[in-house]
This record gives C-alpha cells, structure tokens and sequence, in this order.
C-alpha cells in the first residue's frame, strides 16, 4: 500500500459506507504532520515541565537532595539487588495494570452509573452507554483480563529476555531525562507506524470477520474496549507497537514502564467515550469505531497520508476534533445540528 493509489477498506456491518478515497495533497499532509509533532512535542514538553516542578517540589518539601530521581531508583535497585526479574516485572507489568484499572475504574463508574455528571456530560455519543449494557461490560472485562494474564504477561516476559540482550534495562544508572523523552518520542512514531499497517490489515476483508469484528462490536467505545480484541490482535496491533521501541533501543525499565502507562491511559482515552477537557480529544479513534472505514492510525500523520481521513474531515467530529479548554461540552457547543437562527 503506497501514497497516492486510492484505498478501499472493508466495511464493518453497521453504519459507514465503503471507504475510497484519494491522498490528501503534500500541504495537507504536511499540516497534519505538523499537527502530529505539535501533539508529541507538546505531550514531551508537559512530561518535562511536570518532571522538573514534581523534583523540584519533592525537594524543597520533602527534603530531599542531589539527583532525586536517580536516588529513588538507587534505592530500588539496592532493595531488588539480584532479583532484576523481579524488578522488571513490577515495572512492566505490575505498574501499568495498576494504571489501566484505576483510570478504567473511575470511567466505568461512570459508565455504569451515568454519574457523575461532570463527566458524562462531556459523553462523544450521547445517546449510548447510558448506562452501558452490564452483559456486553461483563463479557468484555472477561476478554480484557484474559489478554491481559495469558497475552500481554507472557510477552512481557519475552520482553525481559530481549531487553536484557539489547541492553541492560535493570541497569544501576537512570538514563538522562532528555534521552528518555527522546526515546518517548520515537516509541511513539514507532506505534504510530505499526499500528496504522496493522490495524488496517486486519480491516482487510479476509481478516476482518474472524479477528478484528470482535473489536468492533463496540460503536460505541468504552475505556476497557482499547483491549477488548481477539488475542493475534492483541499480540499483533495493540501489544508489539507499544514494545517494539523499548526492545529495540535496549531501554531502561523506568522510560519502559513509563512508556507502557502512558501508552495504556492514552488507548483508554481514545476508546473512554468521553471527550473531557484538557485531555488528548478521543475523537478521532471514536469515529474509526462508528464509521469503521475512517482513522485506522493514532496521531493521523498516515491517515492523511493514505487518505483514510477524508470522510472524517468533513464531519462535525472532527471539529470537534480539538483539545477542549473550556468546560463547556463540545457536544453543546458544536451540536450536531446548529439551533435555527444560528
Ligand atoms: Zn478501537
Ligand atoms: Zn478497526
């Protein structure tokens, strides 16, 4: 698949028409990816304006002196000393699992519930999940620990083994602040690449049926849904985009670990259903779950490559496709279809 052929995507069963459609123009594109880099940097920028106030408060408040973070793992370290296994696993398995159920667990508060307010109310599709079915959840939580304990555990453990080849990921020294944010910024190209080509081959129609319909049953995504998917594309489209990087660059398990919760609230936000303020706009993955043939990729840089963003683009999702800084509802303030006399 190259720029500039058309592209056809197969279809799921409800909503959404056969998607063609050509490649957007090199202005177009070069926008988008300006919009790409614009969301990394600033993503990298926050990551280190929040770890320089956080060192800074922890060592004015708390007392604490010379490097502080190396210092904390110096700790660490010394408390697992000949038990790196151990280690990694906390940080990799153990520390992401942890943030994907206390963040899920206050969306299916709100899922469930329909409080509180000052959540649902900022809900994508109004009229869904409210509440959320409590069979269609129940069979979901089941596939989300399944892949979790028998997919994503057993290759972190392959990880383990990789890592300590490629480098030395239990390592006594934490690498610079600066080169795990650059390394942030390269998993996440990384995905973006791998998750865009996966993820549309499994939309191919020999595939699509036995292994990416399950995906898709949810229209309309909750949080869990991000791993709610037929175990190959557990292994194949969410779980070896997300690790590749560390593998490959032989990381650290800090920048690892970082790089598994953050990639693990972020796939939350995109399928939560909710577009809250301040936060990444889940639209984008929202559509590609309610029109099936649209917005395959993460940050959009490829979807506009190929053109499977033109439909997108013509909607009101994707003005709302924005990072929202007021506290009005975006569903409100862009409704679908604007009052008379305005
Ligand atoms: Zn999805
Ligand atoms: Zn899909």
């Amino acid at each position: 698949m190259t720029a500039g052929t058309e592209v056809c995507d197969s279809r799921g069963e409800e909503g959404g028409t056969t998607g063609c459609s050509r490649q957007g123009s090199p202005g177009r594109l070069w926008d988008s990816v300006k919009k790409a880099a614009f969301v990394i940097g600033s993503g990298i920028l926050f990551l280190a304006a929040f770890g320089n106030s956080l060192t800074w408060h922890l060592q004015r408040f708390w007392g604490a002196s010379g490097d502080f973070w190396q210092n904390l793992w110096t700790k660490l370290y010394v408390a697992f000393e000949g038990h790196d296994e151990a280690l990694f696993y906390l940080g990799t398995m153990f520390a992401p699992t942890v943030v994907f159920w206390v963040s899920n667990g206050v969306l299916l508060i709100a899922d469930t519930t329909g409080k509180p307010n000052f959540i649902t109310r900022y809900r994508i599709q109004v009229d869904k999940n409210n509440p959320v079915d409590p069979e269609k959840l129940r069979h979901a939580v089941k596939t989300v620990l399944f892949n979790q304990v028998f997919i994503s555990g057993p290759m972190v453990v392959a990880c383990y083994h990789l890592m300590s080849w490629t480098g030395d990921p239990c390592g006594p020294e934490l690498p610079t602040f600066h080169w795990a944010l650059t390394e942030l910024a390269i998993f996440s190209i990384m995905e973006e690449v791998m998750f865009y080509y996966s993820h549309r081959v499994f939309h191919h129609p020999r595939l699509y049926k036995r292994f990416h319909k399950q995906h898709h049953e949810w229209t309309a995504p909750i949080g869990i849904v991000s791993i709610y998917a037929h175990p190959l594309e557990h292994v194949i489209s969410n779980t070896l985009p997300v690790v590749i990087g560390p593998v490959l660059l032989g990381s650290h398990l800090t920048t690892a670990s970082t790089w598994y919760c953050l990639a693990l609230v972020s796939t939350t936000i995109s399928h939560s259903g909710y577009h809250l303020p301040f936060l990444p706009s889940p639209e984008y993955h929202d559509f590609h779950h309610l029109k099936f043939n649209q917005c395959f990729g993460v940050f959009g840089v490829l979807d506009r490559l190929h053109g499977t963003d033109a439909k997108f683009r013509q909607t009101k999702q994707y003005e709302r496709h924005v990072l929202l800084t007021s506290l009005t509802p975006l569903s409100e303030s862009i409704p679908d279809h604007p009052k008379k006399g305005q």
